[in-house]
């Protein structure tokens, strides 16, 4: 091919007869790894590039190395498994891609080829951590109810991590059926979540009693994970079968949207594919307030006077794109006021698992971002996503801050409870 090129032109792209040197199973789709031209343009928006300046850590080399591997320039190896375990997924990288590059779904696709490339106590950490209890609610149920026990054991970065949950919090159960006090607009069916019904379950009574309060029969069919953390750690075929369980039992609940309060959660379900009823389940889920706003609701008519800074979590803002339905909302309720925090779009650091098992790069944007936050003099900040919550929480906390992490959600709930008015 090289052959046939001018004096001083040098062939890029696979030699013919080159083939993918992908192990069988899930790998990034050519047609995908193609749309990347190499512009560079979301390099200056990568938390990864910009902590580092290295290549391999942005959007455009991790890309690069998923290439070299499709033309069998390179093999799948623990230099790859290291590569593609850096990034965040926050999709900031999409955001700023003018060839619409698909990356978050190619990076999943390439941490399933990485999953035998990685180090012993990596591949334990994930298994037992992501694949085990993920898969299985009540090993989460008993790990929350051990965590007094087993918190003085865990390394000291991670205990100001994990919420304290009182055990009868714990056991309470979400009513299956709540009914709004007058007319009913339809059915919703919560998507509870795995981390978020065990230690944020107040943000899961909050949703149900702002639903309610705009007319909404909610219903909480039984459920596990939606497979969103197993998916980014690359198990694709466990975590299609944990999307598809929740799938089915969101269907069986006859409700017309799944609603969901946890951006992680909600950017998951709403590309599900590949399984019967995917694409029926997908199109039916909102973001609790994306729903509110598409649907119309009613503001409360007083709210205490509190300013709070906004948090936007990278699933509402780069994957879903729906960041500004709670900033309208919030900007609704009479008296509250909302403070930008600069590099908003900036990742925290949490990124699902990532502060776990990448813990360097996780503190360094974890200490910019409860910087920035702090900066804006607020006393409350509110994130409306549950490892962001905890996350933000915990530089605030290491950093001397007290600062109060909320869920934006929580905000318009203690709202319509003080509006005597309903
Ligand atoms: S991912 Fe998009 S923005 Fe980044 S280098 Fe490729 S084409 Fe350019
Ligand atoms: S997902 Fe985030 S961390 Fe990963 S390459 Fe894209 S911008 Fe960088």
């Amino acid at each position: 091919m090289s052959g046939s090129l001018p004096d001083g032109v040098r062939f890029i792209g696979p030699e013919e007869g080159s083939l993918p040197a992908w192990q069988p199973g899930h790998a990034p789709d050519p047609t995908d790894i193609a749309l990347c031209v190499g512009c560079g343009l979301c390099l200056p928006h990568c938390p990864t590039f910009r902590l580092t300046g290295d290549e391999t850590a942005s959007p455009r080399g991790r890309i690069a190395a998923m290439r070299a591997v499709n033309e069998g320039f390179r093999e799948v190896d623990a230099r790859f498994a290291e590569v593609m375990d850096g990034c965040l997924v926050c999709r900031a990288c999409e955001t700023a891609c003018p060839s619409l590059v698909p990356y978050g779904r190619m990076l999943d696709a390439a941490r399933y080829q990485a999953r035998g490339s990685r180090t012993l106590p990596s591949r334990i950490a994930r298994t037992v951590g992501v694949d085990f209890a993920l898969g299985r609610p009540w090993v989460l149920t008993v790990a929350t109810a051990l965590l007094p026990v087993v918190r003085p054991l865990l390394p000291r970065r991670l205990r100001p991590l994990i919420p304290r949950i009182r055990l009868r919090d714990l056991l309470r159960r979400l009513p299956r059926v709540s009914e709004p006090d007058g007319p009913v607009r339809g059915t919703v069916a919560l998507l509870s979540g795995c981390i978020q019904d065990r230690w944020f379950r107040s943000v899961n009574v909050a949703t149900i009693r702002v639903l309610n309060r705009n007319g909404w029969r909610v219903v909480v069919p039984r459920q596990g994970c939606c497979g969103a953390l197993t998916a980014h750690y690359g198990s694709l075929d466990a975590a299609q079968l944990m999307a598809d369980d929740v799938s089915a039992a969101m269907r069986a609940s006859g409700a017309a949207w799944i609603v969901v309060s946890a951006a992680g959660c909600s950017a998951h379900m709403k590309e599900y594919t590949g399984f019967d009823g995917a694409q029926e389940t997908a199109a039916s889920v909102r973001d609790v307030f994306e729903f509110l706003v598409e649907q119309g609701w009613t503001a409360p008519a007083r709210g205490a006077t509190e300013t709070a800074a906004y948090h936007d979590p990278c699933h509402l803002l780069h994957s879903q794109r729906v960041a500004g339905a709670a900033r309208g909302v919030m900007a609704a309720i009479p008296g509250f006021t909302l403070v930008e925090v600069k590099d908003g779009a900036k990742c925290c650091g949490s990124a699902g698992l990532y502060n776990v098992f990448e813990p360097a790069h996780a503190d360094a944007l974890m200490r910019e971002k409860a910087a920035n936050v702090a900066a804006t003099g607020c006393g409350a900040v509110l994130a409306g996503n549950p490892g962001c919550a905890m996350q933000i929480q915990a530089g605030l906390r290491a950093m001397g801050a007290s600062i109060d992490v909320r869920q934006p959600i929580e905000v318009l709930e203690a709202a319509y409870a003080a509006d005597p008015a309903r």
